[in-house]
């Protein structure tokens, strides 16, 4: 299973992504967390600390990518939306309050798309042209959602994981590559792999901290073997410096949520420098899917 590329002479672009937003905020509809834990003044140290850390370690590579930013995070710090865009990355959507879509209404999802679109615009500068659903929830009962996406200016799409395997996300049957949905809107889904006729998710968060790195190399080189990009993500507190520590979780949610953060830079590294990396919309557009006159 050995995997040697020189990212140099690699072919394909992967998409490298970051789901900007605090731990806590992160995790609030997935588990219980005590009101005490709840601090926005001490979500927004971590997401700065955590962000800069980031940006520094991207520019060390000289890597640029795809920031899912918060339209609130873009509210109460600016700084960071803003210093993100001067790096040179591209500022996307990631709602604006970090509510999973499944659990609104159509009309508090566009509410809330405008609101963070509008207000990522206003503090970055640019166009925003990419959306990702909290916790990837347009599932099948909120499909409704890529329509509402189209509707407020959209471009592309990067929801969707095709997989089956997960209890809160993922669409099973789904074309598993970057495609151009019926309403025009471009889909770049999470990464997945095939395994006896099922498809199982690799394309980073949790996945990437749980599997072997070899196996995620081996994921990604045998998708970009066959042509294909990879959507790789990655939440700031997974890779730290500041990792808020929740007590009293399960022995499950402990492995779940924290396994490899603080070393989590550490096995990236592996990964940015075995293969090629590049924004969302630098990728559509390297593909001829989008012509988009200034990014
Ligand atoms: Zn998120």
């Amino acid at each position: 299973m050995g995997v040697t590329i020189n990212r140099k002479n690699a072919k394909v672009r992967n998409c490298f992504s970051v789901d900007v937003e605090g731990f806590v905020e992160s995790n609030l509809q997935s588990f219980h967390i005590e009101d005490k834990y709840v601090s926005r003044l001490k979500e927004n140290y971590e997401i700065e600390k955590n962000v800069n850390s980031i940006l520094n370690y991207l520019d060390n590579l000289s890597i640029k990518g795809t920031f899912f930013f918060l339209g609130r995070i873009a509210r109460d710090i600016p700084n960071v939306v803003r210093e993100t865009a001067q790096c040179g990355h591209e500022i996307a959507c990631h709602s604006h309050k970090h509510l999973r879509i499944f659990g609104l209404t159509k009309e508090e999802f566009k509410n809330d798309l405008i609101c963070a679109k509008e207000t990522l615009e206003d503090v970055s500068g640019k166009s925003v042209y990419g959306f990702r659903a909290p916790d990837f929830s347009i599932t099948k009962s909120s499909m409704w959602a890529l329509d509402i996406l189209k509707e407020v200016g959209f471009l592309y799409d990067s929801s969707i994981y095709p997989t089956e395997i997960h209890d809160v996300y993922g669409i099973s049957g789904t074309t598993p590559f970057i495609h151009r949905l019926r309403n025009g809107l471009i889909e770049f889904p999470l990464s997945t792999i095939e395994f006896f006729g099922r498809r199982f998710p690799f394309g980073g968060g949790g996945y990437f901290r749980l599997f072997p790195l070899i196996l995620t190399k081996f994921f990604i080189n045998k998708v970009n073997k066959i042509g294909h990009p990879c959507m790789f993500y990655l939440h700031p507190y997974e890779l730290g410096p500041i990792i808020p520590k929740i007590p009293k979780l399960t022995h499950y949610r402990r492995f779940r949520h924290y396994h490899n953060c603080n070393n989590g830079s550490e096995r990236l590294k592996g990964i940015l420098q075995t293969f090629r990396f590049g924004t969302a919309i630098g990728i559509l557009k390297e593909r001829n899917l989008q012509i988009i006159p200034e990014l």
